[in-house]
């Protein structure tokens, strides 16, 4: 064991050289270490067989015009395109979690090929006309255990049960990794722990608070002493193991749900302790991605109208709208406007841009959507936006995490001083301030 001063898995370094200036630091503030046990496959693949359905038998059968030759074949292109994708998303998920980290950093370091690196050992980390020394992740576990899971269609009917519990060792033990075997040690890695209050009784949910929470003041010193010190035993992670808390609504997580009284009791359990111990939360913010609840169920959930009630309530709560509230046919929605008015009223209330900017041209919209604000509220957005990659979900749209660093740090569209403030101040303020 160590004194709790100088973490040994930080090679003995001295505070110093481990914690430069926050200035100093990049921050994703929005990624994933999954590996294959840990997100519902099987919804996966439905969505994949639901996508070669589409292309029905019947349509390649009709007329044959040139018109329907030209949309079959741009569509087969296309299925072709997402199946490349998923095989690299799948080439990169079937590692465990230690290795993830190591691959990311590998892939900055220009190691399968991306050229010029973004990374440099001797200098960092090359984004929008900044060097950072150092990048902060805050790996996002999703809490998928629902207790009331359907059948399924299949011979084995029981789905399998996805307790938070195995997310938690997995993570942890990936860090100890990833800090014992990384060559630059480029990653602080702080995760978020998934809540779905609908999977604890409030008995349960105030000793997994307690356990994780009690006495949480937001600290970087705090949060690099735990790191790269689990012993394999959860119980044993106390206060400052995680940086927040992530919540899903599509999961079935309701922010406010104001009819049922026990749900409502769990929730401001939930608030009143991330309000008062400043531990931030980020929320899962548009219509796409997995989905348990029903269409309406989750559209109602997910909306930041949902969230009115919460800050009217915890006004200082620190809460971070995944996504900018991106819908499929609209990635600046009537959801994010109404992020923008949260953002105008209370002072902690932030927007990541995660998954969005697999997409260079996310970054015109943006700029775009941030001129045509109200004056008043243009003036205090663009502190309020964070940057994130969505990795590695985002290799569903990208190839690699250098590439979707690289569209952020070369767009045309933002100015150096705006990206530091997403990748680096905001963060910094929304995670330790
Ligand atoms: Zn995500």
């Amino acid at each position: 064991m160590h004194d709790g001063k100088t973490n040994p898995a930080h090679g003995g370094r001295g505070k110093e050289k481990c914690l430069p200036a926050e200035a100093d630091l990049f921050f994703d503030i929005h990624c994933h270490a999954m590996n294959m046990s840990h997100p519902c496959m099987i919804a996966f693949l439905t969505r994949c067989a639901k996508a070669i359905k589409e292309l029905t038998l019947k349509e390649l059968m009709s007329s044959i015009n040139s018109l329907t030759k030209i949309k079959i074949i741009r569509e087969l292109f296309e299925m072709a395109g997402s199946y490349k994708e998923a095989k690299n998303l799948l080439s990169v998920m079937e590692n465990d979690t230690g290795s993830v980290f190591l691959l990311m950093e590998d892939c900055l370091l220009g190691k399968y090929g991306f050229d010029p690196p973004l990374l440099d050992r001797e200098n960092g980390l090359f984004i929008g006309g900044s060097a950072y020394k150092k990048a902060v992740l805050t790996p996002l576990i999703m809490d998928f255990g629902s207790p009331a899971q359907q059948k399924l269609d299949t011979y084995y009917s029981v789905p399998a049960k996805k307790p938070v519990t195995e997310q938690i060792i997995d993570l942890f033990n990936g860090i100890n990794k990833y800090l014992k075997k990384s060559e630059c040690g480029f990653f602080e890695i702080y995760p978020f722990l998934g809540v779905n209050t609908r999977n604890y009784t409030r008995k349960k949910l105030e000793a997994v608070l307690n356990q994780y929470f009690a006495g949480f003041k937001p600290s970087r010193a705090s949060l690099m002493d735990k790191s790269g010190a689990f012993s394999g035993d959860v119980k044993k992670l106390g206060a400052h193991s995680f940086a927040g808390i992530k919540v899903y609504p599509p999961l079935g997580f309701d922010p406010w749900p104001e009819n049922e009284a026990d749900e409502l009791e769990k929730v401001n359990i939930l608030y009143s302790l991330c309000e008062k111990n400043k531990i931030p939360v980020t929320a899962h913010c548009n219509d796409e991605g997995y989905a348990t609840c029903g269409a309406a169920e989750a559209e109602l959930y997910t909306s930041p109208a949902r969230w009115e009630n919460v800050l009217k309530n915890y006004p200082a709560l620190k809460l971070n709208f995944a996504h900018f509230g991106r819908k499929a046919l609209a990635p600046f929605s009537d959801w994010s406007t109404r992020i923008c008015s949260l953002m105008y009223k209370y002072e902690n209330v932030y927007a990541d841009l995660s998954f969005n900017g697999f997409d260079p041209a996310y970054y015109v919209g943006l700029k775009a959507f941030l001129e045509k604000l109200p004056h008043k509220m243009s003036k205090i957005v663009p502190d309020k936006i964070l940057f994130g990659s969505d990795f590695m979900m985002s290799l569903l749209k990208i190839e690699s995490y250098s590439k979707y660093l690289s569209h952020f740090s070369a767009s045309a569209h933002l100015d150096a001083e705006t990206k530091k403030a997403f990748c680096s101040v905001n963060p910094n303020r929304f995670l330790f301030g």
